[in-house]
């Protein structure tokens, strides 16, 4: 017996093994349950006709806005002033219906509007926050560059002082909504250290060109930048941002999302197989009774409620201290989206020939999950920070 791709867990707190509801407040689980509702109706229902189609439904993002998620932890210029672990959770709900949706939250509210929000002017926080919350400013987010991913600090795009005006020129690779953004974030190496310029997607020698043929996160777009003579004036740069620790203080903040984000694919995931397994029968039992099924969902099971912990206590202390130290986040990245990559492969193994389709969603999860094992820090970036903590020796470059 095959069951059908709709089959689901019918008790939304099957995974929760430790009660974890009651490390959150009535107003948590509340929120929880909107954008959980939201991408139940609106997400789930389509993304695989999205996935396929390599497209990003750009409908959502008057959804995304209307639920209060965009610049969700930031406060004051129209943004929603929530706490962190209210960020966390709409994260992980978001991720359970795609990873690529939940980086488009990212995209704008962690990195584009938190630049703004951390490094901007009082003019530049008024002119652009309000709009961006609202979903009707697109922003982006350009750092990594054709020959530099996960060392910035070899950054080839320059721009250049002419009295009031910046002259940029170079290239950016990977950066999300490019093509549909209305501004992008620039850093850019100058006489002084690297700086960071706020760039309409409409100047003059811009061109922002979405990268095909991409086997994970097809439902969101990601695209090469070029920059020829592009020319802002000086009040387009983000007074507060000097050196590195500018881009750093904003791919924090996503870094901490994502902690949240990959507990969610993971969920959904097994969720899928729980229903699945309870279903399918082989060998004339469903799977789900036979022990060596039990062993597999027991292990996704119990690291997915360590990791919800964890993203939890991590939540709780950055509300409290205004912020986390690096290797605080680091261990939360390394280790949820590595527990999450393989329990939604796990998933898909458990559901034999039918999970490589997009009737189910862990393939999905798990090719989405590639990206974000890379961006963001990859594993041995993460591990590299880890490292240092522990040996206070820096490895990141020889010699
Ligand atoms: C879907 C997606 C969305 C993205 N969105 C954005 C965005 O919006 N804005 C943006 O600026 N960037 C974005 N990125 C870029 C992302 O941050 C980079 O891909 C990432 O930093 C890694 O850089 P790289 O791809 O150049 O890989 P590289 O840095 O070339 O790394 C290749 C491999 O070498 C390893 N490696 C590197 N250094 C060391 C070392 N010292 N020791 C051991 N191993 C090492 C890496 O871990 C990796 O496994 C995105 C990427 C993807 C895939």
């Amino acid at each position: 017996m095959t069951p059908t791709a709709e089959a689901t867990v019918t008790d939304p707190n099957i995974t929760d093994l430790i009660d974890l509801n009651a490390l959150f407040t009535p107003d948590e689980l509340a929120l929880r349950d909107r954008v959980r509702a939201y991408v139940q109706t609106s997400i789930k229902p389509r993304i695989a006709e999205w996935y396929e189609a390599a497209e990003f439904p750009r409908e959502v993002i008057k959804g995304f806005a209307d639920l209060g998620i965009l610049g969700m932890h930031l406060s004051g210029y129209g943004c929603p002033g929530g706490s962190s672990v209210d960020y966390g959770i709409a994260m992980m709900e978001l991720e359970a219906g795609d990873s690529g949706l939940r980086t488009f939250v990212s995209v704008q509210g962690s990195l584009a509007m938190s630049a703004i929000h951390k490094h901007g002017s009082e003019e530049q926080k008024n002119q652009y926050l309000p709009g961006m919350a609202k979903g009707e400013i697109i922003g982006c987010f350009g750092l990594t560059e054709p020959t530099a991913g996960s060392d910035p600090g070899s950054m080839q795009t320059t721009a250049v002082r002419e009295g009031d005006t910046w002259v940029i020129n170079g290239a950016k690779r990977w950066i999300g909504l490019a093509s549909i953004a209305d501004l992008a974030i620039i850093w850019a190496m100058t006489a002084e250290g690297v700086r960071g310029f706020i760039v309409p997607t409409d100047t003059p020698g811009f061109t922002a060109t979405p990268i095909q043929q991409k086997l994970s996160m097809r439902a969101s777009i990601q695209c090469d930048i070029d920059l020829v003579d592009v020319k802002v004036s000086e009040s387009q740069r983000l007074p507060n941002a000097k050196g590195l620790s500018g881009p750093f203080k904003c791919l924090n903040e996503a870094r901490y999302g994502i902690v949240w984000g990959a507990m969610g694919a993971a969920r959904d995931s097994l969720e899928a197989v729980l229903a699945y397994s309870a279903e399918r029968l082989q060998f004339g039992q469903p799977l789900a009774a036979y022990q060596l099924t039990q062993k597999k969902l027991a292990d996704m099971a119990v690291e997915i409620n360590k990791g919800v912990l964890l993203a939890l206590h991590l939540g709780r202390m950055k509300d409290k201290n205004g912020g986390l130290e690096p290797h605080q986040i680091s261990t939360g990245k390394l280790n949820n989206v590595r527990e999450a990559i393989e329990i939604c492969r796990e998933a898909r193994a458990m559901l034999g020939g039918n999970g490589i389709t997009l009737d189910y969603s862990p393939l999905r999860h798990a090719n989405n999950l590639e990206s974000v094992r890379t961006y963001e820090g990859t594993d041995e970036v993460h591990t590299l920070v880890l490292g240092q903590r522990l040996t206070g020796i820096p490895a990141f470059r020889l010699g």
